[in-house]
């Protein structure tokens, strides 16, 4: 056996990287990036910002400033506190590593989610030795309320995730469930708004109403996925949990100096954001008028697509071929066969897909 195999440990070795595809010279409609940049004159601002930042020293431990701007950005109740992530995939992170265990009975800490859902959630759940439990949609993709809560009971998971809306299937669950879900949970229940700018309702106001629930933002969807910058809100006493075991400094000064920077400039993304939306209805309504095909309406900067079965891996890679980048969901199984996922971009990106997409039909 050789030391590789002997000493790292087989939920790993079992595992394969996350795999991000090169995407030089492509029109790159996977990842839920905003298509748009910053115009000249605030890039010109925005460099004069960075132009006085001291690199030498290391960033404020508990980017203070920063969390001031993100509080009233993001309709942060006053009364909850504020946790920082390099990404909310950092603060997931951390909220496993705090969580991940035994009880005094010898049961190992659960996490619950549901499929198809974010990735990262069962991966980093791998990562951390916890138990997942992923309980499958409804075929509309809506939340199996009678599942969810018998399997809450079943295995009282310590940690529940769900993503509002939800990825990759863009619809935001209903809001009666979900407090049906905090309600029941003896843990903690984390909802993952990534993609609130694109949609119009959020757990943010109803934070004092629980104390087991913690609200996740970031700023990667809404135009600052390079910052790597992830928010999460709730009470104090499982903050200051949480906190213990992040790495200091995980928010590094050039972040700290831009995301101020662009929350001062919020306007800039709010306009991109609504655009998104905008044109989302546009790519919608396109889909709608295809034949054989089925998009989903979106709550996102996404469109979720069933294509003629058995149709997704070739439609995909000739569309790759053709240099327009998505997401093939297909060999995901469930729920998500024969599914392809593209983020909506600029007009003239959502037209050259849209082109492309109808001849591979
Ligand atoms: C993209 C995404 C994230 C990760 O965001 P980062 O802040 O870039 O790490 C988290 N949750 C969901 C549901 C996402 O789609």
């Amino acid at each position: 056996m050789s030391k590789v195999s002997k000493w790292i440990r087989p939920e790993i070795q079992a595992l394969s990287a996350y795999h991000v595809p090169d995407s030089s010279d492509t029109i790159k409609l996977d990842a839920m990036e905003n298509p748009y940049r910053w115009p000249d004159d605030l890039v010109e601002q925005w460099l004069d910002v960075i132009r006085d930042v001291e690199l030498n020293r290391y960033p404020d431990p508990g980017a203070q400033v920063l969390k001031q701007h993100l509080r009233i950005a993001m309709d942060v109740p006053d009364e909850s506190e504020i946790l920082l992530g390099n990404g909310s995939d950092e603060l997931i992170q951390m909220i496993m590593m705090a969580m991940s265990g035994n009880d005094t009975a010898g049961n190992t800490h659960s996490v619950l989610s549901v499929e198809p859902g974010f990735v990262m959630y069962k991966m980093i759940a791998t990562f951390m030795g916890m138990p997942y439990i992923g309980i499958p949609l409804n075929d509309d993709f809506s939340l199996d309320e009678t599942e969810l809560l018998a399997a809450i009971k079943e295995h009282q998971p310590a940690v529940i995730f769900l993503a509002y809306p939800n990825n990759p299937t863009s619809n935001l669950f209903d809001e009666k469930t979900i407090r049906n879900i905090i309600a029941a949970a003896p843990g903690v229940v984390v909802v993952d708004e990534a993609y609130h700018a694109f949609a119009e309702k959020s757990f943010m106001p109803i934070l004092k109403e629980y104390d087991n629930l913690l609200v996740m933002r970031t700023v990667s969807k809404m135009g600052l996925a390079g910052l790597r910058l992830g928010l999460l809100a709730g009470k104090a006493e499982w903050l200051n949990e949480f906190d213990k075991v992040r790495l200091p400094y995980n928010i590094n000064i050039l972040t700290q100096a831009s995301a101020e920077f662009a929350i001062k400039n919020i306007d800039t993304l709010d306009k991109q954001t609504q655009q998104i939306c905008v044109d989302r209805e546009s790519l919608f309504n396109e889909l709608s008028l295809i034949k054989n095909i089925t998009p989903y309406s979106s709550q996102a900067n996404f469109i979720l697509v069933r294509v003629a079965e058995g149709q997704a891996d070739r439609m995909f890679d000739n569309l790759k071929e053709q240099g327009v980048l998505i997401k093939n969901l297909n060999s995901a199984g469930g729920l998500l066969k024969d599914c392809l996922r593209v983020t909506v971009g600029t007009a003239e990106e959502n037209k050259k897909f849209l082109e492309l997409f109808k001849t591979e039909l």
